[in-house]
């Protein structure tokens, strides 16, 4: 049975079609796994019971009786909801998010809560209140975040697909460290109704899988316009596995971000990796520019910026009279408020809360807030004119492989600059696809991105699929869980 624990969406669909074994058996199957195998990764913060995952799952569709994860900042009707976070300790979410009810309605499992950095904000999975994630390729390091637990449920077998976050680099960073596949969509395909906001204007839900088909068989259910999200596109559900075939399309151009391989402090195996990556692109037929987009050595600077601004804002919220956790001691409502939001938020939420107010206040945000909202300006507009020229983009997705827990502790900055690969896509609001394409000596993941267009999803996942088709790295799992 242990076939079933890397199988593929599609596999498993068969199998329930042909009945060789029922939703029930294949649920346990998934719930055991998480038994014997989440006391120590802790991907998970809460997994349901049987019974009640059926009961709120929906009618039959394309994902019917595929077990799945949400990342806890993604709302499930009276489900728990914490953000890995204390302040919304007791918080029951009243409603689906249009992404839970839409999985719900293709008849998908939703069997539990990831875990992730508080409020999503990090690239570690560190900073959860409930505990560490772990790299299901080596227990002493950090998953990445701050989808850090639907990422290692995926990596290591215990759930076919996972939903994560995305603001910063958060689906595609953890995927690359642990050696699966993870989309940042287009901003406003995917509808944010239900997604607890951490910065609004970059904040997208992204998919974690193993394969590139199931990434797509995921986003076919979920993306498309919603009435109850005013950022979301005007565009028709589709099917995102449309153009997958195995082979590239016809003359297509690829962009390498030079500046990005050649960033200093870009390690060398994921440099050489990335490099073997763009040797099998040319292999199957692609014709290989280098390009070079010098506004984004700004951007992990502006994104600091405009995620700190409006994460000041969003989280402004949680005051202890509307959501969770309340500080009870407080003889006066300034101090009620004051005491419960020092109490609840984490180190790290309280600090970005602090320099968000700071860039945005009368006398810095000329310097702060309005350069960083020029600099994203710039960026759209040099990655239009880029994609005039090349139908897709190659870029590493993280500096180095995964890192050990504690590393960052007295470098924030380093931390900071994980975001360097990735933010980029999330300013300027273009589709992003981390796959893996190697190890490291140490056998660690390595990944790689793929970026195009606004909209361009179909064509990212059918030159993934070819990549995927010619190389053997989503068959390798990590050796503990397999
Ligand atoms: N690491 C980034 C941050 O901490 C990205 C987070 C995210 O994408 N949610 O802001």
């Amino acid at each position: 049975m242990n076939s079933l624990a890397f199988a593929t969406i599609d596999d498993l669909k068969q199998k329930l079609e042909k009945k060789e074994i029922s939703e029930k058996e294949l649920l346990k199957y998934f719930l055991d796994r998480f038994k014997k195998y989440d006391t120590e990764l802790n991907s998970a913060i809460e997994i349901f019971d049987a019974n009640s995952i059926f009961e709120k799952s929906g009618s039959k569709g394309n994902l019917s009786g595929i077990p799945g994860l949400l990342k806890d900042n993604i709302a499930q009707k009276d489900r728990a909801l914490t953000c890995a976070s204390k302040i919304l300790k007791g918080f029951v979410s009243t409603y689906d998010s249009t992404v839970t009810e839409r999985l719900k309605k293709s008849g998908a499992l939703l069997i539990g809560r990831a875990n992730l950095d508080e409020f999503a904000m990090g690239s570690s999975t560190e900073t959860s209140a409930f505990g560490n994630t772990k790299n299901p390729w080596a227990l002493d390091r950090v998953p990445g975040g701050s989808s850090g637990g639907s990422i290692a449920a995926v990596a290591a077998g215990l759930v076919p697909w996972a939903l994560g976050s995305e603001t910063g680099g958060s689906v595609r960073q953890p995927a690359a460290f642990c050696g699966i596949v993870g989309l940042k969509p287009t901003y406003g395909l995917i509808s944010r109704y239900g997604l607890v906001a951490y910065a609004s204007s970059l904040d997208q839900i992204g998919v974690a899988t193993r394969t590139v088909k199931d990434n797509a068989l995921v986003l076919s259910e979920i993306a498309g316009h919603d009435l109850k999200d005013s950022s979301s596109l005007s565009v028709e559900k589709k099917d995102y596995t449309q153009a997958i075939d195995g082979q590239l399309p016809r003359d297509l151009k690829i962009g390498v971000i030079d500046n990005a391989l050649n960033a200093p402090g870009l390690d060398s195996e994921v440099k050489s990796t990335v490099e073997s990556t763009i040797s099998v692109f040319e292999k199957l037929g692609a014709k290989v520019k280098r390009v070079t987009i010098s506004s984004l050595d700004y951007s992990a600077a502006a994104y600091f910026i405009i995620s700190r601004a409006e994460a000041a804002s969003n989280l402004a919220r949680f005051d202890g009279v509307r959501y969770g956790f309340r500080n009870k001691n407080s003889k006066i409502l300034n101090d009620m408020y004051e005491n419960t939001r020092h109490d609840g938020f984490g180190d790290d939420v309280r600090l970005r809360i602090l320099v968000g107010n700071y860039v945005l206040s009368a006398g810095h945000s000329g310097q702060f807030y309005q350069n960083a909202k020029k600099v994203q300006r710039i960026m759209r507009k040099d990655f239009e004119d880029v994609f005039k020229d090349v139908d897709v983009l190659i870029s590493p997705v993280q500096s180095t492989p995964a890192f050990k827990f504690g590393a960052f502790a007295k470098d924030k900055l380093q931390m900071d600059l994980q975001d360097y690969f990735t933010c980029f896509a999330n300013l300027t609001g273009v589709p992003a696809l981390a796959l893996p394409c190697g190890f490291s000596k140490d056998n660690l993941p390595i990944g790689f991105q793929l970026l195009g267009p606004h909209l361009s999803e179909v064509t990212l996942y059918k030159v993934a699929a070819a990549y995927e088709a010619a190389t053997e790295w989503h068959k390798i799992h990590p050796p503990k869980f397999v």
